[in-house]
């Protein structure tokens, strides 16, 4: 049998929310140890410019600003491993964690795994990501020099990724459900004011043409919302900007979630109903879902485990 390691606290998920419980669960001297998933640095790792997070006035690149988080956690001694999580078991204390046939156990637990891109849910789409199907532009925009892409959303991802793609794709197309969008003013004028982009609004897509094989992607059937008819457009690459899904399969069987399938933590704190254990960042936010208001979230997990862990664990 291989040797459980033991900890004070896991923090599963290394996001805003994950490193920045790292960085105070590290200066409170709980010497926190992160899991970081197959994604370390979370969603901001797979964005381009982030504008908005206070402190950098010229913005600063999703990967540098986690790069920088992750640092920072280190330097007061949060161990970092690049290792996902497989199974927890939260029936009892300490609580478990594994790791494939790895084992841990921790005194107190942080939750802040995040969320995860939605798809549309179609066979084709499967069958064609990585042939012209993706959900970040960041990552594979480069290969669309030149191309005709969709971007599929009518939110602040969708604006994000169409205004990032014109960069590289000759002209982007954000096909939106509704006629009223869902961004903010910004992010939608800015969409609006750029000549590359057009809008195919009341429709959606049923079905992506095209071949992994061959060509990758060759085009999409777009129905009218509001009509019902169908039509075929040719198109290289489509891109889905459609929202996020809250990781939490890890975790149902131990804790409850709400209609949108996020955490449940008590009012005013990421508590969970079990004790000990903390849950922070997009993982339990289905409303704000923003780099900063994750980060002030991972610091109020940290700050509860330690009040937790000083009044129930003996030293
Ligand atoms: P979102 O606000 O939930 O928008 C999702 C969009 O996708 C909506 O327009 C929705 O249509 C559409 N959609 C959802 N499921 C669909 C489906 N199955 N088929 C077709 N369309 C579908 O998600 P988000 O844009 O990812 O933004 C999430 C949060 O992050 C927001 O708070 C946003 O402000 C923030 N964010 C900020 C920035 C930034 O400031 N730089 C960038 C990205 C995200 P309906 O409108 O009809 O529901």
């Amino acid at each position: 049998m291989s040797k459980v390691q033991h900890e004070q606290v896991i923090i599963i998920g290394s996001g805003p929310a994950g490193l920045t419980a790292g960085i105070y669960a590290a200066r409170a001297d709980l010497n926190p140890l992160i899991l970081e998933g197959n994604q370390p640095g979370g969603q901001l790792t797979i964005t381009t410019e982030v504008e908005n997070y206070p402190g950098f006035e010229d913005g600063i690149q999703g990967p540098e600003l986690m790069e920088i988080f992750r640092k920072q956690a280190q330097r007061f001694g949060a161990k970092t491993q690049f290792e996902h999580v497989t199974r927890v078991d939260f029936s009892s204390r300490p609580y478990q964690v594994w790791v494939s046939d790895k084992q841990y156990s921790a005194d107190s637990i942080i939750i802040s795994t995040g969320a995860t891109a939605k798809w549309l849910g179609l066979e084709s789409e499967k069958r064609l990501q990585g042939y012209g199907v993706s959900a970040c532009a960041t990552c594979d925009g480069f290969f669309f020099r030149g191309k005709n892409v969709i971007v599929v959303g009518g939110g602040d991802s969708a604006m994000e990724e169409a205004t990032f793609l014109t960069k590289f794709a000759d002209k982007v197309y954000i096909v939106h459900r509704r006629s009223e969008f869902r961004a903010s003013k910004i992010m939608e004028q800015r969409g609006v004011a750029n000549t590359k982009i057009e809008f195919i609004l009341n429709a959606t897509i049923t079905e992506i043409l095209g071949d992994p094989g061959a060509k990758g992607v060759t085009g999409v059937i777009l129905k009218d919302t509001q009509t019902g008819e169908t039509r075929e457009m040719p198109i290289d690459g489509v891109f889905m900007g459609i929202g996020h899904k809250p990781n939490t399969e890890l975790f149902t069987d131990f804790l409850p979630t709400n209609e949108a399938g996020y955490l449940i933590t008590k009012p005013d704190s990421t508590a969970t109903d079990i004790p000990g254990v903390f849950a922070c960042g997009d993982v339990r936010d289905h409303v704000y879902r923003q780099a900063i208001t994750a980060a002030g979230n991972g610091c109020m997990a940290a700050i509860e485990a330690e009040r937790w862990l000083a009044e129930n664990i003996a030293e």
